[in-house]
């Protein structure tokens, strides 16, 4: 498997364009002057708000990359995913956009919340197994029954291409940045925006952001292996418990440097966001603003791209962002 180049990066960004929204990067002076409070003299952030994305979040920018590249008989054939999250709705959505057949596998009993928004985006969603595994499970069988595409959260290079148009767009919108600050799952928007900056803005420094509570791609980065971790973050789009080669692979090429945050840095970083920025932040979605607070010197003095990636918070986790102390 290949990782994606620029030119997949820039194809992705030409085929997606009609159909994405060019999200907003915004500046806000009460969020530097926190910033600079925490210790980071001098810095100023921009925002990439990737929570007004459709479905929420930036994955919908990889799910329609790689279903615009189908064929009518791939489309006719489908695609088959396996999540409860943000994944999923990024597939569906693209999926009735391009008019792909698209099957969801959710474990049983999954969010309710979750399962809705799948559903009305005119997915068939089938409740397979107690847990994500299981779910994996039915959603293999199911590809290799009806010859669907099964389609992974990390190791396709068309999402990876996908995503990074993310920091493509960011760079064009404020080209002078110093550093990018992205949250890591399994990895995919980092690696994008790792080829990008590598191609485009060699001098901006990429630094990821995982939850302690999660840190299977920080720990392969570290170790230069791909290893296993317990995974029990809150913060859904960072609950990824291994990693992957693809993007393991360009981390370990270009990557300045991997954060970890705790999932309560998360909930402080959350509320600033509604308060400073008047902003819904789901927990993934603020943990690169909860890096630059936990490590601020790490950013003084420097212009700082934080990808806010998704909003997508339950009323739940809003209410515990506030009372975070
Ligand atoms: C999936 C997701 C992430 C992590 O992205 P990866 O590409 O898997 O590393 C971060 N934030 C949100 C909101 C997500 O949905």
């Amino acid at each position: 498997m290949r990782p994606p180049g620029i030119h997949d990066v820039l194809a992705a960004q030409r085929r997606t364009e009609e159909l994405v929204v060019r999200t907003p990067a915004t500046a806000y002076a009460e969020l530097d002057a926190r910033v600079r409070d925490a210790g980071a003299a001098g810095a100023s952030l921009v925002v990439k708000h990737e929570n007004l994305q459709h479905t929420g979040a930036f994955k919908v920018r990889g799910a329609l990359n790689l279903l615009l590249g189908f064929d009518a008989a791939a489309r006719e054939r489908g695609i088959v995913a396996y999540s409860t999250g943000n994944h999923a709705q990024a597939l569906a959505y693209a999926a009735r956009r391009t008019g792909t057949r698209c099957t969801v596998v959710m474990p049983l009993d999954p969010n309710p919340v979750k399962e809705r928004a799948v559903r009305a985006l005119g997915a068939d969603v089938v409740l397979a197994g107690a847990t994500f595994d299981d779910a994996r499970a039915r959603a293999e069988q199911e590809a290799a029954a009806t010859g669907a595409r099964l389609v992974g959260a990390a190791n396709e290079p068309a999402l990876v291409a996908g995503v990074a148009t993310v920091a493509l767009e960011l760079l064009q919108q404020d080209p002078g940045l110093d550093a990018l600050v992205v949250p890591v799952g399994g990895g995919s928007g980092a690696a994008g925006a790792c080829l990008v900056t590598a191609a485009v803005a060699p001098h901006v420094e990429v630094v990821a952001v995982q939850s302690a509570a999660s840190p299977a791609a920080h720990d392969s980065w570290r170790t230069g292996g791909l290893v296993t971790r317990p995974n029990r973050t809150r913060a859904e789009g960072l609950a990824v418990g291994c990693g992957f080669e693809l993007t393991q692979h360009v981390l370990r090429e270009r990557l300045a440097g991997f954060l970890l945050v705790t999932d309560d840095d998360i909930a402080r970083a959350q509320r600033l966001y509604l308060t400073a920025a008047r902003t819904v932040a789901e927990g993934a979605g603020a943990a690169a603003l909860a890096a630059v607070l936990a490590d601020p010197e790490r950013f003084a003095g420097r212009r700082v791209g934080v990808v806010c990636s998704g909003g997508n918070a339950s009323e739940a986790e809003l209410v515990r962002a506030l009372r975070a102390e």
